[in-house]
């Protein structure tokens, strides 16, 4: 990664590790280290110029902004539950159409007319692109 513009290099932060470098930045913003940090997502971010956002915000917190539980964005572990869910679904999905494809396409290779069934499959699926 390049320096910032207008800001020197510091090699010491060279061998930081991803973890180090974010706990790093949020001591910059007087944030605690992530370990630390409330389960809820919603943060405020400080850009240190007057600008403060509530970072991924949520309408609960919009109602009551500096609350510390008034939070109702999904905690990192529901969203890792919704995605693995996502996954198995769409693996169980894509395995359907794989079996399905397989079958279809041995039925047609079967069939008399098989070639051109499949020349015309292939010309729709190009010109669907
Ligand atoms: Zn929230």
């Amino acid at each position: 990664m390049s320096p910032r513009k207008g800001q020197p290099h510091d090699h010491a932060f060279d061998t930081d590790t991803l973890q180090e470098k974010a706990n790093r930045i949020r001591r910059e913003q007087g944030l605690p280290p992530e370990a630390e940090e409330s389960p809820r997502p919603c943060h405020w971010y400080d850009d240190g110029h007057g600008g403060r956002f509530l970072i991924p915000g949520c309408a609960a917190r919009a109602q009551d902004p500096d609350s510390t539980t008034a939070c109702t964005c999904p905690v990192l572990a529901g969203q890792l539950a919704v995605a693995r869910s996502d996954i198995e679904r769409l693996t169980s999905e894509l395995h359907g159409a794989r079996t399905w494809h397989a079958h279809v396409s041995l039925a047609v290779d079967a069939h008399p007319d098989g070639r051109k069934i499949m020349k015309a499959a292939a010309d729709r699926a190009e010109t669907a692109r």
